[in-house]
């Protein structure tokens, strides 16, 4: 007979964890067990391409709750061991060592591994992705035999990889495929302004760039090489060029979606009977996109979308229809942004980006619909008010720093 638990969370990430305590702290008394393929207690993934990787906090910080937190609440956690399949009709998942686990309901929260770079070379030694612990700690044992470092992926974790690799003291070339960095998640203002910073930092940044392959000796990457045949030296590659969402065993069990993410609910629900998912790997309707079906990856995604599933678990629903936020930090400077600019048709910069401090706004039809905000909490704090009051906002006034965004809305 295999052990069954009332609650099974699947994946111990940002958004596992939140199930698991939210469904704690409402007091729910069944048995609740968490299984996750690494080794660590749920820890706080942002800092791996930050303060952890610069060596500026030691990963027992980055803790979401001491072992002591789950072994009073009596959750059950299974680390180090990966769900390998779900069998839906029988409420039962498969483990890597074989054994299985019974379910009443089943949460999957298994986020995404790092896409790999297609063209040769990309499993090389010295090619490194940055998505979980040992993926940093592999990286920064070899740090120290790095002079160069190859970014490819003009994303978050691209230029946050290399804002400190600068502050470590390496060369850093960034490759992006597009013409400007942070394409996918940004207006053409703030591509600009941190291709700018990045620049002045040092960054040896190149746009529009078609990566060939990565060049190779004695088994270990050296370089990178460009479709046009050049070769940029470097003893380390990093590559953060998005992720795949670990989704196939819900797949093969039959649940809506595909390879681009589960389908989920306002509510987090998947297809199948008692399942839900939840955080990067689930695509689900968001009313901050016109009700377009997105997966975001953002810790704020994970944690609200563990609540909106630990509510319909015990009885109590509601739609997840939570504002998107999610930071950045690179070099000094802190990048807030709340709602999501995807679809905007207009934008004004507000503040002083000379002095390091400023935002975007990005409007459609006359509407606030998303901020970002370069050491501007303030507006950060103050424009979620206006992206939910929907209110038609005069541009001067949206343009005028001195004009406290709180009073707009
Ligand atoms: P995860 O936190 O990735 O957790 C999923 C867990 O499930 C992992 O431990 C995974 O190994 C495990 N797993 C996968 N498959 C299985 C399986 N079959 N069986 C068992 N376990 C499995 N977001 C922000 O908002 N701000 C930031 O500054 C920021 N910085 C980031 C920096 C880095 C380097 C990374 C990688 C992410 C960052 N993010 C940031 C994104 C944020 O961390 C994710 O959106 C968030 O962790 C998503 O939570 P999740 O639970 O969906 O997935």
């Amino acid at each position: 007979m295999s052990e069954r638990f009332d609650v099974l969370v699947v994946g111990g990430g940002h958004g596992g964890a939140a199930a698991a305590m939210a469904l704690r702290i409402a007091k729910f008394d069944g048995s609740l067990a968490l299984v996750g393929d690494e080794q660590e207690l749920p820890y706080e993934r942002p800092a791996l391409s930050k303060e952890y990787l610069a060596g500026d906090k030691a990963f027992e910080k980055l803790y979401l709750r001491p072992a002591s937190w789950w072994a009073e609440r009596n959750v059950t956690l299974r680390l180090g061991h990966r769900v390998t399949a779900v069998d839906a009709a029988a409420h039962t998942v498969t483990l890597d060592d074989g054994s299985t686990l019974a379910y009443g309901t089943l949460v999957w929260s298994t986020g995404g591994s790092p896409r790999r770079l297609a063209c040769s070379g990309h499993d090389l030694a010295g090619v490194h992705t940055v998505r979980n612990r040992a993926d940093v700690d592999l990286l920064k044992g070899e740090l120290d035999a790095t002079t160069t470092a190859a970014v490819i992926g003009g994303g978050y974790i691209g230029l946050e990889a290399a804002a400190v690799l600068r502050k470590l003291g390496k060369k850093v070339v960034l490759f992006e495929a597009m013409d400007r960095v942070l394409a996918r998640v940004a207006g053409e203002p703030l591509s600009r302004w941190f291709e700018e910073e990045h620049r002045r930092q040092g960054v040896e940044i190149r746009l529009d760039a078609k990566v060939a392959c990565i060049e190779e000796k004695d088994g270990r990457a050296v370089g990178v090489r460009l479709e046009d045949g050049e070769v940029i030296p470097a003893e380390m590659v990093i590559v953060g060029i998005g992720i795949v969402p670990a989704v196939e065993p819900l797949l093969a069990a039959g649940a809506s979606g595909d390879a681009g993410g589960v389908k989920v609910d306002l509510h987090g629900k998947t297809s199948l009977p008692d399942v839900y998912a939840l955080g990067d790997c689930a695509a689900h309707e968001n009313v901050h996109a016109r009700g377009a079906t997105i997966r975001l990856e953002s810790v704020q995604n994970a944690n609200d979308q563990a609540q909106a599933v630990a509510l319909a678990i015990l009885g109590r629903p509601e739609t997840y229809a939570a504002v998107p936020w999610f930071w950045s930090n690179q070099y000094d400077l802190r990048l807030q942004t709340v709602g999501l600019s995807a679809g905007h048709d207009d934008t004004i910069v507000r503040g002083s980006p000379e002095n390091r401090s400023f935002s975007v706004v990005y409007l459609r039809e006359g509407k606030v619909i998303a901020l970002d905000c370069v050491n501007l909490t303030k507006d950060y704090v103050q424009g979620k008010a206006l992206i939910v009051s929907g209110k038609i906002v005069p541009r001067e006034q949206l343009g005028d720093p001195s004009v406290l965004l709180k009073t707009l809305a």
